[in-house]
């Protein structure tokens, strides 16, 4: 792996366990994606950040009839020999040297709701995340605000909508933009205990996982729209289920992982260029400069 200079591009795909088992794209072969460089890795403030890949979008599958260019990092950037919580500050570092403005994030969840089932793909309206991630890309308290309204893109999360009722399996439900969902957050990756089920559902969620809230926060900070693309592998009463049975539903993931990848590739390509669409990169505002001036 040789380390680069960050390119300039429009979009990023947050590889996650929903692309699991996949070399993501180049085994869903989905035309008109091809990896123009993979095994990159590149130096920011807080050491590597490795697993990147640049592809490249034929002209005759996007929405605009352009070519688009977009980085792909595997799982998170999560390194693959320890667990490391702040592996998404230097993910973000990387798309905002590249002046990222649209990031679709893949990853699977588990549902909080009885009404939510194992195999139902899930777009979050809303994130429930009380401590926020302490791994920040802002530069100090003073510089900008960031709204928690609207973390996740509406315009986005249409396309993403769309795509999916296009592709999911009939017999699973797609929950969109009108569900308003809210998707919870625990750092992990110990899963979900049942009184914690119980706690976050009384709180609000609907579902959970161990990536969504940080990405949708770091994506604010970049002044970028986010959404997610992601199924339920455990289901709400599989929590509450004997201890010898699995949380997670046999053959759930590698069945429906390729479809969750078709479903983000194909979103990239589709994603709107017009920037009246949403206000999701007014929603980082800076401050008044006598905020740090004047000390
Ligand atoms: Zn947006």
């Amino acid at each position: 792996m040789s380390e680069q200079k960050v390119p300039s591009v429009d979009y990023a795909l947050i590889c996650g366990s929903a692309n699991w088992g996949l070399r993501f794209p180049e085994d869903i072969q989905e035309p008109g994606i091809s990896v123009i460089q993979g095994d990159m890795e590149f130096q920011t403030p807080w050491g590597k950040t490795s697993e990147w890949k640049l592809l490249e979008f034929d002209a005759s599958i996007t929405v605009d009839g352009k070519l688009r260019r977009a980085l792909c990092v595997f799982s998170h950037g999560w390194p693959l020999d320890e667990i490391d919580h702040s592996a998404q500050r230097r993910v973000f570092w990387v798309l905002r040297e590249a002046g990222v403005k649209k990031v679709v994030a893949s990853s699977t969840v588990g549902s909080l709701s009885r009404a939510i089932l194992e195999r139902d793909f899930v777009i979050a309206s809303d994130i429930l995340e009380l401590t926020q991630t302490q791994y920040s890309l802002l530069p100090g308290r003073v510089r900008y605000d960031c709204s928690g309204k609207q973390l996740v893109c509406p315009a986005c999360a249409a396309i993403v909508e769309r795509t999916a009722r296009r592709l999911w399996p009939i017999e699973n439900r797609v929950y969109g933009t009108s569900a308003g969902l809210v998707a919870a957050h625990a750092w992990g990756p110990r899963l979900t205990t049942p009184a914690e089920v119980t706690a976050y559902r009384t709180m609000g969620g609907d579902f959970i996982n161990h990536s969504l809230a940080p990405e949708a926060t770091l994506a604010r900070e970049i002044g970028a729209c986010f959404v997610n693309c992601a199924f339920v592998t455990a289901a709400y009463s599989s929590y509450f289920s004997p201890p010898q049975v699995n949380v997670l539903g046999e053959g759930v993931q590698v069945s429906l992982a390729p479809i969750a990848s078709r479903i983000a590739l194909q979103s990239v390509a589709n994603f709107p260029i017009d920037e009246t669409q949403c206000v999701c990169s007014q929603l980082r505002s800076e401050q008044n400069a006598s905020h740090y001036n004047n000390r």
